[in-house]
Formats: C-alpha cells, structure tokens, sequence
C-alpha cells in the first residue's frame, strides 16, 4: 500500500508508487563545504537519490546555497528549535526542509515556515521522534507508546492541514523496532501523505544494519514506506546507503549492481574462502549492471542451488571452476579463480552480454566437477533442500489433518507478551 499522495524532493519523487528513496545524511560540518561536498559526492556515488544536512548554525544555513548548487543530487535542511535557520535554508534553494513543528516557538512560526514553502514549493518532511513527543502526551506515551507515536504524528499531520499545506512527508521514528513497525502500520493506514522510514539511533554497523533491516524491511514488504534512511554509528555516510540498498535488493523493490550469493562455508571448504568473497564483493562494485555472482566453498554439492547465476566459482583445495548458469566454463588453478572469473565478466560485457564458451575447456572443466560432486554428502544445501521437501509434505498433511479435526486453541506459556507486531507473542527469556 504505497502512500496515496507524492512530492517532489528536487527531482525525486516521493510516494504515491514512486520507487523507494533511498537517503542518508552527511556527518560533517555542513558549513565546510569542501568536506561537506566531497561526503555528499561520495553517497551520491554509492547511490544515494538524496542527501540530508545538518543546519544547526547560521554558517551552515549560509553554505546550503553553495552546497544546493554544486550537489548531484537534491538536498535536504535538517532544523531543529530555530524557525528562523529553516526561513534561511528555503530562502537558499534547499529542495526539502525537515523540521519538528512541535520545537520551533509555536504554531506561528510554524505558519510563518508554512508560507515561505508554499512561495518557493518547497516540501517539508515533518514528523515526530519517541525521544521528543509533546508534553501532554508523556502518560500515553507511558502507557501506550505506539498510540503516542501515532496521536503525535497524526496531530503534526492535522496542523500542517489546518494551514492548507499538503506539499510533506511525515516520518515517525523510535529507537524501538516493533514500535516502528506497529506505529507505522497504524499511521499508513490513517493519512495518505508519503512515509519516511527509519529506525532512530539503530546503532553500529553490525546491530543497526540489523536492525534497520528488520524494521524497514517488515515495513517495505507490507508495501509501507516511500523513503528510506539507515542511521548508523559511522562517519561513513556510504555505508549507510549501502545498506539501504541491500534491504530494497532483498525484497526486490529496487535493482542496483550485482548481487553476490555466497556459500556460509561448513567443514568440506579447502581454500580461504572469506578473503576471495571480499575481493569478488570489492570488484563488482566497479560493475552497475544486476548480474547475480556466486562463490560456493566446494564443489561437493555441484553447482546446485547456485544454478541459476550468471556467473560463479567452486573450489576446492588447488583447482575450482568457473561456471554460468548452471553450465562449467573452465577450470583454473584456485589462486586466479578471482582474475579467470572477472575475465569471463568482462568478455560477457565485451560480446554484448553473450556467454563466450571454450568447448574443450567446459569439457574440462566438466570432467573435473564429476570428479569432484559427492551427491551422497549431506551439505548444507542437500540438507535444507531436505528440510523443505519434507515442510512441504507437512504442510499437505497438516492441511488434511485440519479438514479432520475441530481446532482447539493452543496453550499460551505464562511468561509471554503480545509483541505490537502483528499481535505476535514472544517470549521474554
Ligand atoms: S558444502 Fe556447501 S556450505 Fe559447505 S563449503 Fe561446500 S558449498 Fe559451502
């Protein structure tokens, strides 16, 4: 369910249907502009469509001309308290303006925003943070924190109405994911204006890419959810963009570069398969098209469930193999399974995206994978095709079972909650 309405954040659209926007935000001085334009280049390049920047002094509000005018891609003014800074950033061409009607001095220089924006057509994303909700909501928020999440937007929503200005997005972040969830599902079920998305203070690399994923990711595949950012603990504003786009990747909501699959590894690995994942990732960055690649540990399981990419290595201890879709192209020595794969790529590109095969080298090649498949060995794959199989025929006898018998509730264990998400239980051990 995307959002009924859209804007236009420069020349991105937001909303209604509009593919998913992926953000982040600059973490240096916005009022250096040379670290400020080289940040915003760099999450330009990693495939941000829009970048945010602090504007927490007058020097910064000063810089945004500048900064609108050499940034590749639209820009947002970030304001907090200071109505006047966000008068200043629209007046400098800023292509958004995001601020907390609730914590600029009152709904007069709120409408004094409102009327400036409306001259220049100038969005706003407005919206509303679990660490700052209004006074008279702290009780609900006590007792409710997803109707106070809720109640605080919808009112922020209602105030920018109540000024004839319908031209926002709204986000409404807490540090909590199934209070993301929840409230976001219940806000885009009320208002038909674009949704940003984000979980606030994620976190580090690790647990916030994590939790982000989680989070957004359970948002965007119930179709909620118009721009993202993933705020983590880095000066690396990129990393961030890398994320985002690996959780639209996943859910297929966006295409960018190409895919790499990779084997988890187990005890039948013979060569140093971490370091080789890490120089195919790193190489394919240089390619933009979708292709899907994959690295499996050992040829033990054959090419498998790896069948169906475009191109992909096997190895073993002194030999692996080079294959696409399902078919050996050569075998190689496993110290230039990396070099003899990005040759294949390139002569792939080179042919017009035609897979040129050597004959006698897939026969090679060919011979060597038969040498080298055990289809008795239970890999993990052979074990989680097995495991599917048998959910499937589960599932066919558990419907037949049903048909059978009257249902009978399920006993519900004492120390368990109702999780907002989905009225889901969850333990709390
Ligand atoms: S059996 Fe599977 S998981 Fe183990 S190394 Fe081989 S391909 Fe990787």
């Amino acid at each position: 369910m995307a959002s009924k309405r859209q804007i236009a954040v420069g020349s991105v659209y937001i909303g209604g249907g509009a593919p998913v926007a992926v953000q982040t935000m600059t973490k240096t001085e916005t009022a250096n502009l040379q670290a400020t334009m080289d940040q915003i280049r760099t999450v330009a390049e990693a495939g941000a469509d829009i970048v945010r920047v602090a504007v927490p002094r007058e020097q910064d509000a000063e810089a945004l001309k500048s900064i609108v005018a050499q940034s590749p891609i639209p820009v947002i003014a970030d304001i907090h308290f200071n109505h006047t800074l966000a008068l200043k950033a629209i007046e400098a061409g800023a292509h958004c303006v995001r601020l907390n009607p609730g914590n600029i001095g009152g709904p007069e220089k709120v409408a004094e925003v409102i009327a400036l924006a409306k001259q220049h057509a100038t969005p706003l994303r407005v919206g509303v943070n679990s660490g700052s909700l209004p006074r008279h909501l702290r009780q609900l928020e006590y007792d409710n924190p997803v109707e106070a999440l809720v109640t605080a937007a919808l009112e922020t929503v209602r105030l920018m109405e109540s000024m004839d200005f319908e031209d926002f997005k709204v986000s409404m972040k807490s540090t909590s994911v199934p209070n993301t969830i929840a409230s976001n599902r219940l806000l885009a079920e009320r208002i038909p204006y674009p949704l940003h998305l984000g979980i606030t203070e994620a976190g580090t690399k690790w647990s916030g890419s994590l939790k982000s994923a989680v989070g957004l990711g359970t948002l965007l595949a119930d179709g909620i959810g118009d721009t993202i950012r993933i705020s983590l603990s880095t000066f690396h504003a990129e990393e961030e963009v890398k994320v985002a786009w690996e959780i639209l990747k996943a859910l297929k909501l966006r295409e960018r570069g190409p895919d790499l699959i990779a084997c988890p590894t187990c005890g039948r690995l013979q060569f140093d398969m971490d370091t080789v994942v890490a120089e195919v990732e790193r190489r394919l960055e240089a390619y933009e098209d979708p292709i899907e690649v994959s690295v499996l540990g050992c040829a033990v399981n054959g090419i498998g469930e790896a069948r169906h990419a475009d191109f992909g290595i096997t190895g073993a201890k002194d030999m692996g193999m080079i294959y696409s879709k399902g078919e050996p192209l050569k075998k190689v020595p496993t110290e230039q399974l990396v070099d003899e794969l990005f040759k294949e790529i390139d002569r792939f590109y080179a042919a017009g995206k035609v897979v040129m095969r050597d004959e006698d080298k897939a026969a090679e090649a060919r011979a060597w994978l038969a040498a080298n498949e055990d289809a008795t060995q239970m890999t993990p794959e052979r074990v989680a095709a097995l495991e599917a199989a048998a959910a499937e025929s589960d599932e066919q006898a558990g419907a037949v079972l049903e048909s059978m018998l009257t249902p009978v509730s399920a006993p519900v264990a004492l120390d368990e909650s109702v999780s907002p998400v989905a009225g889901r239980r969850f333990s709390r051990n």
